[in-house]
């Protein structure tokens, strides 16, 4: 079995090939970043046009680079769900013409289900597994219990960690701070976070009176904000400069975020374990996005998953975020099961909102 992978759910059009064993024979990927780097975030309709503009050419990419005639392709897997609309618009029409004109089976893809599977093209993983999602677009923790059988423990009630740091990157001018350039607003703040006392602000997780496994990201952002403005009232520079105090800023916004994660994954593993939802040892937790290749985290939800006799596993960061390799995998995974694989493509619609599995959140206490 090989599977054609198509993503273009946010701002990367990305393409891959895969067959049954987990082989990647063929990818190519074309990212937005830089576009949306100069605008301070996605433009829809800008996103929208680059997908046009690039989708022919990365999927004829993957294609050749694979060497494997479309003719024996097994089927064709693309995020259908959730995204931006526009982005996902552009994916879904470019897909259907392609399997009327290859006559292939299709299989739509949802996103999250993609990322949680990723793990299992890379590590021998068996269902049940945790899974902790934590990116620029999303923040969720479910336990998968197997291919497209998910119960959702806990979502981000506002925005997402990555968004949370990109903001305050941005704030704190980070993108003019030397030793930042060409970063991330996450990595920047990693990076810079290093030299900082994380001590210097002392600043409560949040929710922390709340009981359950959801998330909170915005509340952190403003407490953040409004020490940034002390700051340079303080430090009587002008917004747009990088203050002296930037770095225990960033280890102080870093540590509290781990802090927050760390404590909402260790709910959700001893909440599992008392419904026997996970093995009692060696249960997994996997984390992914592009938040989980900060190591200052990682180590945070190591200290968990070493307190709880749990196995703590990242898929390299290349396949942590966006990326066509997911969409394929995720295309075998279900043609293994038998499951959602469409002969007919007739009325099918992109989903831009859609939570993954079964909402159990509220029974999480
Ligand atoms: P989606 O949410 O749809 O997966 P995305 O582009 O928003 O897409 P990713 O590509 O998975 O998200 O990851 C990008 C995010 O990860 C950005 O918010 C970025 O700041 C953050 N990030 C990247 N590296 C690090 C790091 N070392 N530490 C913390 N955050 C990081
Ligand atoms: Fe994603």
């Amino acid at each position: 079995k090989i599977v054609l992978g198509i993503e273009t759910s946010c701002d990367d059009t990305a393409a891959a090939v895969v067959d049954e064993t987990g082989n990647v024979l063929g990818e190519a990927i074309h990212s937005q970043t830089e576009v949306h780097l100069k605008t301070g975030g996605i433009i829809p309709p800008v996103a929208q046009q680059l997908h046009r503009e690039n989708i022919q050419r990365i999927v004829q990419e993957a294609l050749s680079s694979s060497r494997i005639p479309p003719s024996e392709l097994s089927a064709i897997a693309t995020t259908i769900k959730p995204g931006l609309a526009l982005s996902l618009g552009v994916g879904l029409s470019f897909s259907v013409q392609l399997v009327n004109q290859l006559k292939k089976p299709f299989i739509p893809i949802h996103h999250m289900e993609a990322h949680a599977l990723t793990i299992r093209l890379t590590n021998q993983v068996e269902f049940p597994f945790l899974v902790l999602l934590i990116s620029g677009g999303h923040c969720l923790l479910a336990i998968a219990r197997g291919v497209s059988d998910f119960l959702l423990l806990g979502k981000s009630l506002d925005i997402a960690p990555g968004d949370m740091l990109d903001k305050i990157a941005r704030r704190l001018s980070l993108i003019k701070h030397p030793e930042c350039s060409g970063m991330s607003g996450g990595k920047a703040i990693e990076h810079l976070a290093k030299q900082g006392n994380r001590f210097h602000f002392d600043i409560s997780p949040p929710m922390d009176r709340v009981k359950n496994c959801d998330f909170s990201f915005s509340g952190l952002q403003h407490v953040i904000e409004r020490i940034i403005v002390q700051k340079e009232k303080k430090e009587g520079i002008e917004k747009g400069q990088v203050l002296s105090s930037a770095a225990d800023i960033a280890a102080a916004v870093q540590h509290t975020a781990a802090c927050h994660l760390a404590k909402r994954t260790h709910r959700a593993i001893l909440f599992c374990k008392q419904r026997e939802l996970l093995p009692q040892s060696n249960a997994v937790l996997v984390v992914s996005g592009g938040v989980a290749s900060n190591c200052y985290i990682r180590r945070a939800l190591e200290t968990v998953t070493d307190a709880t006799q749990c196995t703590l596993l990242c898929p390299p960061p290349r396949l942590c975020t966006d990326n066509g390799i997911m969409i394929a995998w995720n295309g075998i995974e279900r043609l293994r099961a038998g499951l959602g694989i469409l002969h007919d493509v007739e009325g099918i619609r992109y989903e831009p909102k859609c939570s993954l599995g079964i909402d159990i959140s509220k029974e999480v206490g």
